[in-house]
């Protein structure tokens, strides 16, 4: 693959892996994975400097503001730090600031990093407000979950205004004893305590933050200067006499030898502390220099993350098991003896597919090498050979669907049943209509569809909709009420009236993601007109390749899958788009690269985004050359400036409503 496809991949990876770490709160791979292909994508764009976007993932903040929150502009943008993984990245770190500055030795901080969610707050006397991070700069205003944590003070004695910053965390107690709680009524755990704080902090009922046992640390005082003081060390201490928790692990450190030592002091330290960390930061302490030391848009170049390797544990394999997916691939899966890795308990790990196993060498009985990265996927890394026994079994893939019995075919490297009747399949198809990205039917879950399918309510997709027949009988079964079955049933009910791209998803058809369903439902606008395009029409839609074409084609062939859309139809679901359709579209904005920023009074970035889109307008994060105008809401920061500078047409508000009509 060339440089270029590759950074393309590298990029659209990361963007998702954004989405489910900081918007989901519900990340699908490693850290160390994230970490890993970050640092491939920047060795590439150092390599091939002319594909380097101002949008790539390597030059921005991660995170993405959610419109259920109301938005806070940050005075400072609140950026990331630049990641070191050993030695050499410290004294390369050291160097730079060294030769900036002219100095032998430079005198840094050294501080624990806690894994959790960073915030910023704000006072004047009182608290102002508490914000996240967000996409650095603009965050999301959770200040009345933040000041359920009794050791955040809700006035200081100062008159001049003061930011500070620093990381609401889940103390290891607080985080064991909630995922107890969870299991005792059968919900997911809280796979480590960063998702567990950050989805405590950024949800809109304050009072399960309060019930989490949260608890926070200040590590940045940011206008300290205002108050006369240069170091960040007198900084935290004068955050210390006001009245925040600073961290006392912190400690001086004069030059980069003594970091080192305190990082391998730490690494042993680490399992004892009452909190998860994933690293080490660093921070020169003349804060006087700061400014001369300078920023890159995503980082400043003052401090750096120590990032520990990711943790690993030996344990024994003593099965492998298979899951069967909606689209009927089988998942061979890991059975460990329960052990402890990166805070968290681990009992299964995912193997994949037969390649992986057999690559790895793996037999059943064997002790494997088990590595998390302190967040939720666990992966088996290598088999111990040395302590192989005599009593290993060899592995054998299966050839039968553990679910219905049926033979399956390996296709590259996967094995799927063949039986588009397996309960499996039928069961993960209604989970992912239901789903929320699909027809966003709360309540219908994944235990709930199962619950429903075993006794015969629902074995189908459009048995969703027949569902009120069995109300009473719901009733009667265990953890059911008549408020709940009706809470389900108007959810159903309400499904019915999602726009067309809702249920084009959630229909599962192979390769039709959420945005190709969008992208299909605009272009054509009702299910029949998508029914009868052909392939070569298709395929001139961008991002329409030749596999999805042929699996659109094939679908849509098969009778029973016309008459599951008439079933539903029936049963008063829309097939229609709801948008306006891009044959229809003839607005201003088609075609066009548009940049939203400030705060818009009307309408969230994410409506202003949807409203864009659907005529056709491409909706980007930063402002360059490429952009065409700027829409620009309240309290517009840079982007604005940027616009101006580079004599792009910039949008007020109502310009922007009055065009979009
Ligand atoms: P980061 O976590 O590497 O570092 C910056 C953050 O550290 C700050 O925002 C702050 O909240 C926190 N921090 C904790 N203690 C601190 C201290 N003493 N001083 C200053 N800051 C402190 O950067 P990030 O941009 O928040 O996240 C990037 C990292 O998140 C990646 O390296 C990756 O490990 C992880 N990530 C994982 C996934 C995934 O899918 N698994 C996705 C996105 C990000």
């Amino acid at each position: 693959m060339d440089a270029k496809s590759r950074i393309e991949e590298i990029t659209k990876l990361l963007e998702r892996y954004n989405y489910e770490y900081y918007v989901l709160d519900n990340p699908s791979v490693a850290d160390a994975e994230y970490d890993r292909l970050m640092q491939e994508l920047i060795s590439l764009e150092t390599q091939y400097p002319e594909l380097k976007s101002p949008l790539s993932p390597s030059q921005r903040v991660g995170g993405m503001v959610q419109d259920e929150f109301k938005k806070i502009t940050h005075k400072r943008n609140m950026l990331s730090l630049a990641n070191a993984f050993n030695d050499e990245d410290l004294r390369d770190f050291d160097k730079k600031i060294r030769d900036v500055l002219g100095v032998d030795k430079v005198r840094y901080m050294a501080e624990m990093k806690i894994d959790g969610l960073g915030i910023s707050l704000v006072y004047r006397r009182n608290l102002v407000y508490a914000a996240t991070r967000g996409d650095g700069t603009i965050g999301e205003d959770v200040t009345s979950n933040v000041i359920t944590i009794k050791s955040i003070p809700s006035h200081i004695n100062e008159d001049e205004e003061l930011e500070i910053r620093g990381e609401v965390f889940m103390p290891k107690k607080s985080l064991e004893r909630l995922n107890k709680e969870k299991e005792k009524a059968g919900e997911p755990l809280f796979a480590n305590a960063r998702n567990a704080a950050a989805g405590s902090i950024r949800q809109l009922d304050s009072s399960i933050a309060a019930s989490r046992g949260l608890d926070a640390y200040w590590y940045y005082f940011v206008n300290a200067k205002d108050f006369g003081i240069r170091y960040h060390s007198d900084a935290l201490k004068k955050a210390d006499e006001l009245g925040f928790k600073t961290n006392p692990e912190r400690r001086i450190c004069n030059g980069i030898d003594e970091v080192i030592d305190y990082i391998a002091e730490y690494t042993e330290k680490r399992p004892s502390l009452a909190y998860d960390i994933d690293g080490i930061v660093i921070k020169v302490d003349d804060m006087d220099v700061y400014d001369k030391l300078g920023y890159t848009s995503k980082t400043p170049r003052w401090a750096i993350a120590y990032k520990f390797p990711p943790e690993e544990v030996v344990t024994k394999l003593t099965d492998i098991i298979y899951t069967v997916g909606r689209t009927g691939k089988i998942t061979p899966n890991a059975v460990l003896e329960p052990v402890r890795v990166a805070g968290s308990l681990v009992q299964r790990a995912t193997l994949h597919n037969e390649d992986f196993i057999k690559d790895k060498d793996l037999k059943i009985s064997d002790y494997v090498v088990i590595r998390k990265a302190g967040d939720v996927i666990p992966e088996v890394v290598r088999v111990v050979k040395e302590r192989r026994g005599n009593d290993v079994k060899e592995y054998k893939m299966i050839d039968v669907c553990p679910v219905c019995g049926e033979p399956l075919t390996r296709v590259d490297a996967m094995h799927y049943c063949t039986n588009p009747y397996c309960d499996a399949k039928r069961i993960e198809g209604i989970i992912h209509f239901s789903s929320r990205d699909a027809m966003d039917i709360e309540g219908l879950g994944e235990k709930v569809a199962e619950q429903f399918f075993n006794q015969g309510f629902i074995r189908s997709i459009k048995d969703i909709y027949d569902l009120s027949q069995y109300r009473d009988e719901i009733i009667a079964l265990d953890g059911w009420k008549e408020k709940s079955i009706d809470n389900l049933l108007a959810a159903i009910e309400k499904s019915k009236e999602n726009s067309l791209e809702k249920v084009l998803f959630g229909l599962g058809i192979k390769e039709v993601g959420e945005k190709m369903a969008k992208t299909l439902s605009r272009i054509y606008g009702n299910i029949d007109e998508l029914g009868t395009a052909t392939e070569e029409e298709l395929l001139e839609i961008p991002d329409c390749g030749p596999v999805l074409t042929k699996s659109l084609v094939k679908w849509f062939s098969n009778e029973k899958n016309i008459q599951l859309i008439n079933d539903l139809k029936e049963r008063g679901v829309n097939f229609k788009y709801l948008g306006s359709t891009s044959k229809a579209a003839n607005s201003y904005f088609s075609g066009k690269t548009v940049v939203l920023t400030g705060t818009l009074s009307t309408m969230g970035r994410k409506e202003a985004t949807n409203l864009l889109e659907d005529v056709g307008a491409k909706v980007t994060g930063s402002v360059s050359k490429a952009t065409d105008c700027v829409i620009a809401g309240s309290e517009a920061g840079s982007k604005l400036d940027k616009a101006q500078a580079l004599g792009i047409q910039v949008l007020n508000e109502d310009e922007f409503l009055s065009l979009i009509k």
